[in-house]
């Protein structure tokens, strides 16, 4: 049987190794912690959102992000400290723009294709992921804004998702915790909400019972490829090992960049970071003055979900600031001052703040493919939308992998885009 390394166990390498063992092959899944999904899998937004396919690469966004550059409870904030990964992810990014109608199309339709696979997924291993499908509402509080998502509804469209106009009286309907004034939103039935954590661990054990070996606590330092296959060197307890493999898949969240570089290839992923709180619903007037529709903010660029009954999430931000995860406080207040806005009746006495890092490309499309050498690919780099995504490219890989690994055929098809 072939056997095949997944580097990272957030949610891209935790699907991609049950997709492969779902396959027939021998998969062993590599995580440096002692746990799946630890990092940036650990307390995201929640949202399965289509709806949020829209790519950054925009000259709308880098306005954004100059004019916001002196407020530090901006969404959108740059350190302008230079250095060449920042700069060669911007310079990328520009030249990324001419693309933005196209990959918004590609980003709905991946979306859209995931869920099958995600559902299907937690339905048949009996996964608990504190799933909600009530639909995802987009809420505007200007003409402006709301005229430009009405824009990329009709792109959003073309990747095959339907959404709805809706009034605020609507907008209270579907929603009648919410409180403010708003001009209208965008309502996407068919989006959904869950405990990224929750799933992936879930899915973790399900696919160590199908035979996958999970390699947790230990790290990865060095990585090979050739014709003879790929050798994976890691430390485990402070033990220098190594084992072959027929090939690998890098899933590495944030460190694929420099994994990549090992393997001769370049996977320009910056570490995006961005802040969740997670607030504990401990009383009753707090579980029934909190939504149990997912929104998403547009002016304020922030998302949340209920998951379960006892716990609201509220996350978003975006910090181009290297690989700092540090929680700060300025940062944290814009989050549970929303809450206290938008949910008044909801106490934020017990709010848990929690700082991750996406694993952004320029483009904002995930890297899914084969790099250059034989025997190593790639699934890696889905940014804002690694929930969302995750199981489609991991279907995606899987069949690729497989295709390769089959007796009759070459071991690796086209080279990695750059
Ligand atoms: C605030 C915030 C809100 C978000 N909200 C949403 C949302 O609502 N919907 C959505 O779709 N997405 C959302 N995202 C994005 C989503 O969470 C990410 O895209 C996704 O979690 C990335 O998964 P990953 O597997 O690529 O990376 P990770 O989860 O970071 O996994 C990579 C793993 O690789 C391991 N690793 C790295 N190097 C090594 C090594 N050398 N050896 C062994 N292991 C290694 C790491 O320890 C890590 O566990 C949000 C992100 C943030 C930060």
């Amino acid at each position: 049987m072939k056997s095949i390394a997944v580097i990272g166990g957030g949610i891209t390498g935790v699907t991609t190794a049950y997709a492969l063992a779902r396959r027939g092959l021998h998969v062993t899944l590599f995580e440096r912690h002692r746990y799946p999904a630890m990092e940036t899998s650990f307390a995201n937004g929640g949202q399965l959102s289509a709806s949020n396919a829209e790519v950054w690469n925009s000259w709308g966004t880098v306005f954004k992000g100059l004019t916001s550059m002196l407020r530090s409870d901006a969404p959108l904030l740059v350190n302008p400290t230079p250095g060449w990964h920042k700069l060669s992810w911007f310079a990328e990014f520009l030249a990324a723009i001419p693309r933005y109608e196209s990959n918004t199309i590609a980003g709905a339709r991946m979306a859209i294709a995931a869920r099958e696979h995600l559902f299907g997924w937690a339905r048949e291993e009996g996964i608990d992921f504190d799933q909600r499908q009530e639909g995802i509402l987009h809420i505007y509080r200007d003409k402006a804004r709301f005229d430009h998502a009405a824009r990329v509804s009709t792109l959003l469209a073309q990747g095959g998702l339907t959404q709805r106009a809706v009034t605020p009286q609507e907008m209270r309907a579907i929603e009648p915790t919410l409180a403010g004034r708003f001009y209208g939103g965008f309502y996407t039935e068919s989006d959904s909400t869950g405990d990224i954590h929750k799933f992936t661990v879930g899915l973790a054990q399900a696919a160590q019972a199908r035979g996958v070996a999970l390699a947790c606590g230990v790290d990865v330092r060095r990585l090979d490829a050739g014709e003879d296959g790929a050798r994976v060197l890691y430390t485990r307890d402070g033990i220098e090992e190594a084992q072959r493999f027929d090939a690998l898949v890098v899933c590495a969240g944030t460190a694929s960049r420099k994994i990549a570089a090992m393997l001769g290839d370049r996977v320009n992923v910056y570490p995006v970071k961005g802040y969740s709180i997670t607030v504990m619903l401990e009383d009753a007037a707090s579980r029934a003055a909190a939504p149990t529709v997912s929104l998403l903010d547009d002016a304020s660029k922030l998302v949340c979900s209920r998951l379960g009954a006892n716990r609201f999430r509220v996350a978003g931000t975006a910090e181009f600031n290297g690989f700092n995860r540090d929680i700060r406080a300025e940062r944290i207040a814009p989050l549970v001052n929303w809450v206290q806005q938008c949910f008044p009746g909801v106490s934020t006495r017990q709010a848990v703040p929690w700082a991750g890092l996406r694993p952004m490309m320029p483009d904002l499309m995930p890297r899914v493919g084969p790099g250059k050498r034989p025997g190593v690919f790639y699934n890696t780099g889905h940014g804002h939308l690694g929930w969302t995504m995750a199981a489609a490219t991991a279907e995606l890989i899987a069949g690729q992998l497989q295709q390769a690994l089959a007796p009759a055929s070459p071991r690796r098809r086209a080279p990695l885009a750059a």
